[in-house]
Formats: structure tokens, sequence, C-alpha cells
């Protein structure tokens, strides 16, 4: 085994001790919306630059944004009085399958370039569907994490059927313009901006929504969720 950085080991430490600790008893204070659990904390994810803390969920690997996500998709759903025939959910995280398959139809995932097992092995920038063929793409950390994204809005709104919708996880800002940053090992290649946002995904009509903002400040701090998650939300 490789010699592990210091803050991967005081990580590992950290959430071994929360796993006894709840094996001892059971605890109530954070609650996860994808999986179910129970427990005390939600564990704590080592990168290079920091430690977080309060991140993951340790039955089904849950972060922050899926468990917004795993709220926010029946409440937007429910308000607009839709249920989809067919969603596609790209790059599909497994954590939220189950919330967005109870939400629609029929459920199907599509994985591209991953090994991965999905339904589909769709490119997004030339998808192999016809034209107005399912009803609701969901995709999160793919637009800003491709480099040329304007075939890929081109085809999301050739395949989907009119009315049909989009719904992406993407680095945003609010009060600036799109712009392309510097490629790192992230892989992000732009970040979306609130000034053009209509411009940059014509034809769609395009809004960006806060999937956290249904929720008390209670609610979000048992489910471990911040304050904004930003989901750009077109609409064909
Ligand atoms: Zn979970």
């Amino acid at each position: 085994m490789g010699r592990l950085h210091p803050r991967a080991v005081a990580c590992r430490v950290q959430n071994a001790a929360l796993g006894t600790i709840e094996r001892v008893r059971r605890f109530d204070a954070r609650t996860c919306p994808c999986c179910g659990w129970h427990g005390l904390r939600f564990r704590s994810f080592a990168v290079l630059e920091r430690m977080r803390t309060g991140a993951i969920c340790p039955r089904c690997g849950s972060f922050e944004r899926h468990r917004a996500l795993a709220s926010f998709y029946p409440h937007f759903f429910a308000r607009r009085g839709i249920r989809p025939a067919r969603v596609i959910h790209l790059a599909p995280e497994p954590c939220l399958g189950r919330i967005v398959a109870a939400q629609c139809e029929l459920y199907e995932t599509s994985a591209y370039g991953e090994a991965s097992p999905a339904n589909l092995r769709l490119d997004i920038t030339c998808m192999d569907l016809p034209d107005d063929s399912c009803d609701a793409l969901l995709l999160n950390h793919v637009l800003d994490c491709i480099p040329d994204d304007t075939p890929a809005i081109a085809e999301m709104y050739r395949v989907l059927r009119p009315g049909g919708l989009v719904l992406a996880v993407v680095t945003f800002e609010h009060g600036a313009r799109t712009r392309a940053v510097p490629v790192a090992s992230n892989s992000l290649y732009r970040v979306y901006g609130s000034e053009d946002l209509s411009e940059h995904f014509a034809p769609f009509d395009a809004s960006s929504v806060n999937a956290a903002a249904h929720l008390s400040a209670a609610a979000r701090h048992a489910m471990g969720i911040p304050e904004v998650v930003t989901v750009v939300a077109l609409e064909r």
C-alpha cells in the first residue's frame, strides 16, 4: 500500500471513529434522502488541498449536491404537475437512480466512455436517438466538463419532445457571463454565468434554479445540504 497523505489518514481515523460511535448507539442527527441512512455525521472526504467534513454518506456515497438533487427532483416535477414518460440520466450518479426512477415512467441511464453499467452509451454531442424521443435529460457536471458544449446543446434540443426539459448542475456564477477556464485535473472547461444564460443556451428557454430553495435551514442541516446548489433548467 502506498503512503497516504496525512490528511487522508486523519480522514480515515475520523470516519472510523464515527462508524464505531454509530454502531454503539442509534443517531438521527443526519439523514440521507438518497438512501435513507440515519446517523451522527456524514463522513469526511480528503482532497489534495483540504479535508471536507460532513460531506459523504457512508451508505450510498452521496455528496451534498446529490442529496440536494434527491430532494429537488421530486419537488420540481410535483410543482410543475408533470410525470415525464422517458427520462435519460447521463453520467448517472447511482445514488440518485432510485429517486429519479420513481418520478417517471421509463428511467434510463447513459454512460459514455466509462465502463460503468448503463442502459445506453450516448455521446452527448451526437446522440444515437431519434428526434423528439425523450422528455427529460438529467446531467450533472457534464456540460461544464466538455471542450465544446455547442453541439451538445443542439443535440439535447433535437432529442427532447416539445416541452421537454434538461436539468443540469454546472459550475455557475451569478452576475457574470459564461467564461472559459484553464483546464486542470478536474476537467472543467467553463463556468456558466447568469448574465448570458438565455443567449448561451438558445434556442432553449433557460433559467437557473436553486435546488435547495424549497428546504428549511433545519432540513438542509439534517441532510447536509448547502444553502445554494445551482441547477440550470432548459425547457424546449
Ligand atoms: Zn445515502
